[in-house]
């Protein structure tokens, strides 16, 4: 048989066997046709010479394939000759076979295709035709291929590192861990088990069970709101170490995204870090994209220092009360500028912004009760360079940074003066969304494609005020676990601070991001059983029976469980993000649609009047 990888060399005449799919074909006249064939991996394609003037067979072989419809698959048997070299080097997007082709001596479809389904080239499929969609765009296919080559290396990688592939259980149980979970009624009367919104509880489990390096590709399950191309069901890849803390963590992810990233070199330096307060204060967001920013790098004796220019400044102690109070209705705001550096042209930015906030993605940002965004254009035709209504002492002592040249564009906005929590801020929602049309309209440099800005985030709160999309921990306490409630205080001053105010303890949490994508995040765990029971109790304020539910947890770590620390890196996440998708739902086989949907198999469906009884269940009215 021939080839799958395409033959590529010319060759004499010899008899091949292939399968695979019918593409286009060329009728030349009654006697002698051209049909592409796809390999049946549509790694290449190939052409088919099929005469009529032949005898038997060959004739036979001829009608058929004249009679098969576009996408029938075939085997085909025949003669690999060389041909005079195609034009093009590819047909429908795959590698064309350019200098041999197959003289068709017989033809066997293998299926059928169904009157109702048409596969065109520009046919666009929806989510119940998964497969074609599958089978019709190379992109897709070569997504899910790409994938199983990372999971390949990052398994052998992680094995070449003494990390064990452990598989725990699926069918779990209820606890309050954060997030919203499915549940999974059983027939004995009452009970069901829950789907893991992660395999935390039993990775801390294996760490006391003498195990060191637990990792595993790890399904998980959240019954979350859907926004934010999240999906019900993810991968991760989850990792756990005993005796260990949040620098070997990092130190291990670290090396493992430069393996799957292919830059392994000796040369590659530490990412670099970042506290939760200085992002959210210099990016308004807990996963800064430094991709825009302007990375100054000195290079200095024993390393490179980098800074960065472009950030959000306090610029409140420099502008007048009287225009504070215009701009906003808040009392005593902090305000808060960033610099975009853009056309030279003043209009030309004028226009942009003109333009972007009359657009539904800019309008959002109109409607702000803390105050309208202040729009200032760099234009050197006017006094202090356009920025006169931020007053002088704004012009002469301002952030350096910030200072505007002729077409750049300068954004101020009030904010409430209190700590910053959550993941953005308005305005670093404005400044991204003002970067990505900005580039859409080529107005700024769009990044390079393999420019990878990797950044861990730390310091975070360890607690967070609850909000309605997250159930949290549903203790009394008016605030959850920011990570989980097996997360760590940092220092031991974090631990006093459990006594006296949990909302300024930091946790030995960190977050791993690349280009502005939370790529996963972990956490040094909580192994003494009684400061995780009194989190529970005194700090989260959890009911006595929520805290039953992790007895099992609390067990463990009183049997003389070591320290230990982990991270799980979501995967279908990373995989996009390398793939440069925008959505996972590109780099998973079958993705469920926003609504939570599978339009393919259509689930979730009805649950019949036998399955409630059999799982004594009633639904209400
Ligand atoms: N279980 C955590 C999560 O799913 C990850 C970790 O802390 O290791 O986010």
């Amino acid at each position: 048989m021939l080839n799958e990888q395409g033959s590529g060399s010319d060759c004499s005449s010899k008899a091949v066997e292939l399968c695979g799919y019918i593409s286009t074909r060329r009728d030349i006249n009654k006697k002698l046709s051209f049909t592409i064939l796809r390999a049946s991996n549509q790694s290449f394609c190939i052409q088919l010479v099929s005469n009529s003037q032949k005898e038997g067979e060959q004739a036979e072989a001829h009608e058929r394939l004249r009679s098969l419809k576009e996408w029938t698959p075939v085997r085909v048997r025949g003669t690999l000759k060389s041909r005079e070299a195609a034009k093009a080097e590819t047909h429908d997007g795959i590698k064309l076979d350019t200098r041999n082709e197959i003289v068709v001596e017989h033809v066997e479809s293998l299926n059928q295709i169904s009157e109702d389904v048409i596969i065109k080239q520009d046919t666009v499929f929806g989510p119940e035709q998964r497969h074609l969609q599958l089978r019709t765009s190379t992109q897709l296919r070569n997504n899910l291929l790409f994938r199983a080559q990372k999971v390949l290396e990052a398994r052998l990688h992680l094995n070449e590192q003494n990390w064990t592939e452990i598989e725990t259980p699926i069918l779990f149980k209820s606890t309050p861990e954060g997030a919203r979970e499915f549940l999974v009624p059983t027939r004995q009367k009452g009970l069901a088990y829950a789907l893991p919104q992660s395999p935390q509880q039993y990775k801390q489990i294996l760490m006391a069970s003498g195990l060191t390096k637990y990792f595993q590709f790890a399904r998980c399950f959240r019954d979350e709101d859907l926004r934010a191309d999240r999906q019900p069901e993810f991968t991760q890849l989850d990792m756990e170490m005993a005796f260990a803390g949040e620098e070997d963590v990092m130190a291990q992810t670290e090396r493992l995204l430069q393996v799957i990233w292919n830059k392994n070199n000796d040369k590659s330096e530490p990412f670099l870090r970042m506290t939760y307060q200085d992002a959210m204060s210099s990016y308004g967001s807990d996963k800064p994209d430094l991709r825009y920013d302007a990375k100054v790098s000195i290079m200095g004796l024993s390393c490179n220092i980098h800074t960065y220019h472009w950030q959000i400044h306090n610029i409140t102690q420099h502008l007048p009360a009287d225009l504070i109070g215009k701009i906003s209705p808040l009392q005593d705001p902090i305000v808060d500028a960033f610099k975009i550096p853009m056309s030279g042209d003043p209009k030309a930015t004028r226009k942009f912004v003109a333009s972007f906030l009359d657009s539904p993605d800019g309008k959002v940002y109109l409607d702000n009760p803390h105050g309208q965004p202040g729009i200032f254009i760099g234009d050197q035709s006017q006094p202090m360079q356009g920025l006169g209504p931020l007053g002088y002492p704004y012009v002469m002592e301002g952030p350096s940074s910030l200072a505007v040249e002729h077409g750049d564009l300068l954004v101020i906005q009030a904010r409430p003066n209190a700590p910053l929590s959550g993941g953005s801020t308005t305005l670093g929602n404005l400044r991204l969304a003002l970067y990505k049309a900005a580039i859409a309209q080529d107005l700024i440099d769009a990044p390079s494609p393999d420019d990878y800005q990797f950044l861990w985030i730390t310091d975070f709160p360890l607690f967070t005020p609850n909000n309605d999309s997250d159930p949290g921990q549903g203790g009394s306490s008016g605030f959850s676990s920011t990570h989980h409630p097996f997360t760590a205080p940092k220092t031991p001053a974090d631990v006093d601070l459990l006594l006296t105010d949990p909302s300024r303890a930091i946790a030995a949490h960190y977050d791993i991001v690349v280009n502005g994508v939370e790529l996963g995040g972990g956490s040094r765990r909580i192994h003494n059983a009684a400061v995780q029971e009194f989190i529970f109790r005194d700090v989260l304020k959890m009911k006595p029976e929520r805290i039953e539910d992790f007895r099992h947890l609390l067990n463990v770590l009183a049997s003389g469980c070591p320290p230990h620390a982990g991270i799980a890196l979501g995967w279908d996440r990373l995989i996009a993000v390398m793939r440069g998708s925008e959505s996972v739902r590109d780099v998973i086989a079958f993705p469920k649609s926003g609504r939570g949907e599978d339009g393919l198999v259509k689930s979730p469906n009805r649950v019949t009047e036998e399955q409630l009884d059999t799982y004594h269940l009633r639904l209400k009215e």
